[in-house]
């Protein structure tokens, strides 16, 4: 389909993009990567008055650590993550997400704050930086605000906290610390397609080896990305072994809320988010040195 009529401005600078955002308020849409926005406006499930294009705002593309902080450009590429040596390194669960978008042609252009900022239950790293306990930096007229993930998305579908005249400048991941690790698995009809569910699992385990912090986030089985709390909670102070791997496996399927679709019926989805949770849960502990 054909999108209804819409004005296009590029923004060169942060200032300018937040500048443009208070001028034309909530008419206007910021385009990213467009491979989720431009859809909607071809389906006419969106029609801003006004697009701001960010693409030149090279400021945003980076990816680096510092003091203990994984810092993601909103702008930063799928592309980026899938070839950085850091992100291979140091974060696999970011690496087993961004190869799972997609095909390379749209992991060229999608960006990371996009796939956030656009609120979309289906989307990879919602789950993962919910199991990370990821926060995300936002830029408006009246300055910055860090939010942390768990409190970014809410309980309605492509709905997030992020006020209408800011723009997602970055998101912050904590550095891994010793005897952690994690892992995302997401199970797809076929390749390059969103998940029927997935499952991403970060996990830090204390001197003794018991699990001393948990974070378990769930892919397209809701209304919203799902942090699967109880299983987290029942996580902690526990050696991670089979029957605890079972028992939080369990957990975190019942806290899914899936709907039947294209992709299955129900109660299929919240058997592989049983199923999905085990395999993550051993992979990331094969990840932890
Ligand atoms: C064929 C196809 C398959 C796909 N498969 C997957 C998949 O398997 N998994 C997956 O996770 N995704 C998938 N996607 C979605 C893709 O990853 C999107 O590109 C991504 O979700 C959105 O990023 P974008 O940069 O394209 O954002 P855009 O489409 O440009 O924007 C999306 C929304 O976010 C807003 N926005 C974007 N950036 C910012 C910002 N910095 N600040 C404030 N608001 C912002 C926009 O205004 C818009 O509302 C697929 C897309 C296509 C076309």
């Amino acid at each position: 389909m054909i999108p209804g009529s819409f004005d296009y401005v590029t923004a060169t600078s942060l200032p300018e993009a937040v500048t443009l955002l208070e001028q034309y308020g909530d008419d206007a849409k910021i385009l990213a990567g467009g491979h989720s926005l431009i859809p909607l406006l071809r389906f006419r499930l969106a029609s801003p008055s006004i697009l701001i294009d960010i693409n030149r705002i090279t400021e945003l593309e980076y990816i680096q650590e510092t003091d203990g902080v994984l810092h993601i450009g909103a702008l930063t590429r799928e592309a980026e993550l899938d070839s950085s040596t850091l992100i291979r390194n140091r974060y696999p669960i970011l690496l087993d997400t961004s190869t799972g978008i997609a095909d390379p042609t749209v992991r060229n252009w999608a960006t990371v704050g996009g796939n956030l900022a656009h609120g979309d239950p289906a989307n990879d790293h919602p789950a993962t930086m919910l199991a990370l306990g990821a926060s995300v930096v936002a830029v408006g007229p009246d300055g910055q605000r860090v939010i942390p993930v768990e409190e970014f998305f809410t309980d309605a579908t492509f709905e997030t906290t992020l006020h209408s005249n800011e723009i997602l400048t970055e998101i912050r991941v904590p550095a891994p610390t010793e005897h952690s690790g994690g892992a995302y698995v997401k199970l797809e009809r076929k390749v390059g397609d969103y998940a029927i569910a997935g499952v991403a699992v970060y996990i830090t385990l204390d001197d003794g080896g018991l699990v001393a912090t948990a974070g378990i986030g769930l892919t397209n089985v809701g209304p919203y990305p799902i942090k699967a709390r109880p299983a987290e909670q029942f996580l902690l102070g526990k050696p991670l072994d089979d029957a605890a791997i079972h028992q939080a496996a369990d957990l975190a399927a019942a806290a899914s809320q899936p709907t039947s679709d294209i992709r299955g019926p129900a109660e299929y989805k919240r058997a592989m988010v049983r199923t999905l949770c085990v395999r993550t849960l051993r992979k990331a502990l094969t990840r932890i040195h």
